[in-house]
C-alpha cells in the first residue's frame, strides 16, 4: 500500500489468463494498494504482477485528452472534432475504395462487452469481416485445434483440477513466470506426489522438479507428439474401452503413426528415444494426466497441428471428459479468451458461432437489425500484406500495440505506413501510435471501467470500477458507441452502461445465455452456462463428459511433421526463441510503469555458459544479436537453463526491439507468427 484506502473494490487482475481475484484500495481517487480474495483460481494469492504493478494508472505520461496528427505534432482536440474527423475521414474511405479496405483490431485489454462492441462495429458500421484480435499472435492456434477435433476452441477442464490429477504434461509453458498463481498450484501438486513431464528447450523451474524434462529442438512438437503416439499404439498403452466409445479413425492412425517412431525422430527432436518412451508410457499410465500448454506449442509453423498431435495423445489415453485430465491452453492475457469468444475474429461471430454458416448469419441479422457481410474477412497478419499491396487502408487498433509486438518489426512498419488512417486507442502514445497513427482516442484504464474478462479456463469474473478516469479518457465501450453515432448508427449502439451490453451478448450466445450480471455479482461462472428456467445452471468445470460438438465420437488426426524453412546456418547459427518473463508483461506498457521496472529493470539475451564462452561473452556485456531480418542490442544473461546453441529473450522493452529479429512465418493454418523459432548470430560489444 502507498497509502491510506478509502474504499476496497473487488476486480479481476488485468494481467495473465488466470484472471485472479483482487480488491483495489483507493483513496482520492487514487489506485493505491491492491490485495488478493479468495477464489475458486488464486485461493488468496496474487503474483508480483498483478500484487504491485497498478501504478501504471496514474502515470505522468497518460494521454487524457482526443488527439489529431498535424504533420508530424500531436494536437489535443475535443471528443467532438477527434470523433467528427474519424467518422468522415472511415466514411470517404469507403466511399473511395471499399469497406474491405477497412478493419478494426480490437484486445485483451478490452473487456468482453468492449470486444462485442468492436466487432459489431466493424460488421455493421464498417461493413466488413476485417476484425481480429491479439489472440491472433498467441492461442488462436490452440482454439483452431480445440474447435476442429472436439468441437470447442477453449481449455477443457479447470485451474480446479490441478488438485485432482496424477500427472502434469506441461508442453511449452513457463507457469512460475507467465501464469505464477498456477505454476505454484502445479508445485505444489507435484510436492504432493503427482508426476510431471515439461516439454521445453529451456530448463524451467518446473522442468528442473520433472521427473522427464523433454528439452526438445523447437520447432519439432509434431514429430514428439507423433512418436509419443506411436510408442502408445506399439507397446499397447491406449485406452481401448475409451476409444470404442468416443474416438474415431484409429485403424487409418495406426498406420500413418508407424513412421513415427522414437527411434526415427528422437535426433531431430534432440531429444532420446528412450527418453520420448518414458513420457509415453507415463502420460498414458498415470490416470487422469491433465496437459497445460503455452505459446511453445503455438508460435510454430505448425502451431495449430502441434495442438491437434498433442489431443491426439488425449484421445488415445482417454484424458478428455474426466477430472483432472484435458488439454488446457494457458491463455497469456486476462481476456484473450474473451476478444475471440466475443466474436472479434474475422470468421466467426459471437460465441465462435460460424459466419459462413447461413442460420447463424440470419440468426444475427435478425438481431441487429441489418444485413451481414457475407465473406471471411482479413486477420491481422492478412491486414498488414493487404496495406503493403495497397488494398487495406485503414486500422483501427484498441489496446495493442502491433508495431512492438509483431514480428519482423521494419516490414510491419513499412505495411503500417502505407495505411491512410490508422486510430489508435489506448492509455499511452505507444509505438503504434508514435510510428504511424493519425488519430488518438484515450481509453479508460481497467480500474476504470465495469464490464466482464474471461479467463483460460472459460470462467466469465466482473471489472468494476475504483476511480475515474483522467482527463477525457473514456472506456472503449463508450468510444465505440459515440464513433457508432457519429457515423449514423445509433440505433444498435445505444446502451447506457456495459450491462446492457452484456444482455445484449447472452442473447445472441446460447451458451452464455445463463451468465446474468446478477449471478456474476457474487459467483464466478464456466460456460457453457445456458439460460434456465430456474436461472441456476451451475456452469461447465469440464468438457466433453458427454460427447465432442455434434456427436459422440472425436476422430484423431494424422498429421505430418513439416519443418520451417527458418533454419540455422554458418552465418546464422544459433536459434532463438522469445517469450515472456515474471516481472513483466507483453509490450511492457503498463509494467514498465510500475515498481516492476525495478525489480527487472531489462530484457536480457540469455545463453548457455558453454556458448558464452565461445562467443567471449561475460555477464551483463551488450551484445548484437543478429537474424535476416534485423538487429537488437540486449545485456547477455549467462544461465544454464539454455542448451548450447539455443538463445532466450523477452520482448517487453520497446526500446530494446526485440521483434526486429523475428521472422515472417507463421502457423499454416490460422497465421500466429513464428515468434519462438529464429536464426541469428550474436557478437559482444
Ligand atoms: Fe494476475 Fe496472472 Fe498474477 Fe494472477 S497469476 S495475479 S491473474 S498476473
Amino acid at each position: 500500500s502507498t497509502g491510506p484506502v478509502d474504499q476496497w473494490t473487488k476486480t479481476t487482475c488485468v494481467y495473465c489468463g488466470v484472471g485472479c481475484q483482487m480488491e483495489v484500495g483507493s483513496h482520492d481517487n487514487k489506485v493505491v494498494a491492491i490485495r488478493p480474495t479468495d477464489s475458486p483460481v488464486n485461493h488468496g494469492h496474487l503474483c508480483v504482477k498483478g500484487r504491485y504493478a497498478y501504478d501504471f494508472t496514474h502515470a505522468p505520461d497518460r494521454i487524457t485528452h482526443p488527439m489529431l496528427r498535424r504533420g508530424s505534432d500531436w494536437h489535443a482536440v475535443s471528443w467532438e472534432e477527434a470523433l467528427s474527423f474519424t467518422a468522415s475521414r472511415l466514411q470517404e474511405l469507403r466511399n473511395k475504395y471499399e469497406a474491405d479496405s477497412l478493419g478494426v483490431l480490437s484486445s485483451a485489454r478490452a473487456t468482453n462487452e468492449e470486444n462485442y462492441l468492436a466487432q459489431k462495429f466493424a460488421r455493421v458500421v464498417l461493413g466488413t469481416n476485417n476484425v481480429d484480435c491479439c489472440a491472433r499472435v498467441c492461442h488462436q492456434p490452440s482454439a483452431k485445434a480445440l474447435k476442429t477435433m472436439l468441437g470447442t476452441g477453449a481449455a477443457t477442464n479447470s485451474f480446479s483440477d490441478i488438485e485432482h490429477t496424477s500427472l502434469f504434461m506441461l508442453c511449452g509453458c513457463n507457469p512460475t513466470e507467465n501464469h505464477p498463481i498456477v505454476g505454484a498450484r502445479i508445485k505444489q501438486a507435484v510436492r504432493a506426489g503427482a508426476g510431471l513431464i515439461v516439454i521445453d528447450p529451456r530448463r524451467t523451474e518446473l522442468a528442473a522438479c520433472a521427473d522427464i524434462h523433454l528439452a526438445l529442438r523447437p520447432g519439432t512438437n509434431v514429430l514428439l507428439f507423433n512418436a509419443m503416439a506411436a510408442t502408445l499404439l506399439e507397446e499397447g498403452l491406449q485406452d481401448d474401452d475409451y476409444i470404442a466409445m468416443r474416438v474415431d479413425g484409429l485403424a487409418g492412425f495406426s498406420s500413418f503413426i508407424t513412421a513415427y517412431a522414437p527411434e526415427q525422430v528422437a535426433s531431430q527432436c534432440g531429444v532420446t528415444s528412450g527418453d520420448i518412451r518414458r513420457a509415453a508410457r507415463m502420460y498414458a499410465l498415470a490416470k487422469p494426466a491433465m496437459c497445460f500448454h503455452g505459446l511453445g506449442m503455438t508460435e510454430h509453423l505448425q502451431g495449430t497441428q502441434g495442438v491437434m498431435s498433442l489431443i491426439n495423445l488425449a484421445l488415445l489415453t482417454g484424458n478428455l471428459g474426466k477430472r483432472g485430465s484435458g488439454i488446457n491452453p494457458l491463455r497469456g492475457q486476462n481476456n484473450v479468451q474473451g476478444s475471440a469468444q466475443m466474436g472479434c475474429e474475422p470468421a466467426s461471430l459471437t460465441g465462435a458461432q460460424n459466419l459462413a454458416d447461413a442460420k447463424v448469419r440470419a440468426s444475427f441479422e435478425q438481431a441487429w437489425g441489418t444485413n451481414l457481410p457475407t465473406s471471411a474477412g482479413l486477420d491481422l497478419p492478412a491486414m498488414l500484406a493487404a496495406a503493403s499491396s495497397g488494398k487495406f487502408k485503414a486500422m483501427w487498433v484498441m489496446g495493442y500495440d502491433i508495431a512492438m509486438s509483431m514480428p519482423n518489426a521494419s516490414q510491419t512498419l513499412a505495411a503500417l505506413a502505407q495505411l491512410e488512417l490508422v486510430i489508435v486507442q489506448d492509455l499511452f502514445l505507444n509505438e503504434t501510435a508514435k510510428a504511424v497513427g493519425h488519430v488518438f482516442f484515450p481509453a479508460a484504464s481497467v480500474f476504470e471501467k465495469d464490464g466482464s474478462f474471461m479467463n483460460a479456463d472459460r470462467r466469465v469474473q466482473r471489472v468494476r470500477q475504483v476511480v475515474n478516469s483522467p482527463g477525457e479518457a473514456k472506456p472503449d465501450w463508450q468510444i465505440i458507441t459515440e464513433l457508432a453515432r457519429h457515423m449514423g448508427h445509433e440505433q444498435g449502439f445505444k446502451f447506457d452502461a456495459p450491462q446492457a451490453i452484456w444482455n445484449e451478448i447472452r442473447s445472441v450466445w446460447p451458451a452464455g445465455a445463463g451468465l446474468s450480471y446478477q449471478r456474476l455479482q457474487n459467483e464466478s461462472l464456466q460456460w457453457p452456462c445456458p439460460a434456465t428456467l430456474d436461472d441456476n445452471h451451475p456452469g461447465t468445470a469440464i468438457l466433453h463428459q458427454q460427447g465432442f460438438g455434434a456427436g459422440p465420437k472425436a476422430s484423431l488426426a494424422c498429421i505430418d511433421y513439416q519443418p520451417t524453412a527458418e533454419v540455422c546456418d554458418d552465418d546464422y547459427p544459433l536459434l532463438l526463441t522469445t517469450g515472456r518473463e515474471l516481472y513483466h508483461f507483453n509490450a511492457g506498457t503498463m509494467t514498465y510503469r510500475s515498481p516492476n521496472a525495478v525489480l527487472k529493470p531489462t530484457d536480457t539475451l540469455d545463453i548457455s555458459p558453454a556458448d558464452a564462452r565461445l562467443l567471449g561473452l561475460a555477464q551483463g556485456q551488450s551484445a548484437r544479436i543478429s537474424s535476416r531480418y534485423g538487429t537488437a542490442v540486449l545485456p547477455v544473461n549467462i544461465t544454464d537453463k539454455m542448451q548450447v546453441g539455443q538463445l532466450f529473450c523477452s520482448f517487453h522493452r520497446a526500446d530494446l526491439n526485440v521483434n526486429a529479429l523475428t521472422s515472417p512465418y507463421c502457423d499454416n493454418l490460422v497465421h500466429a507468427p513464428e515468434y519462438k523459432v529464429t536464426a541469428v548470430k550474436v557478437k559482444g560489444l
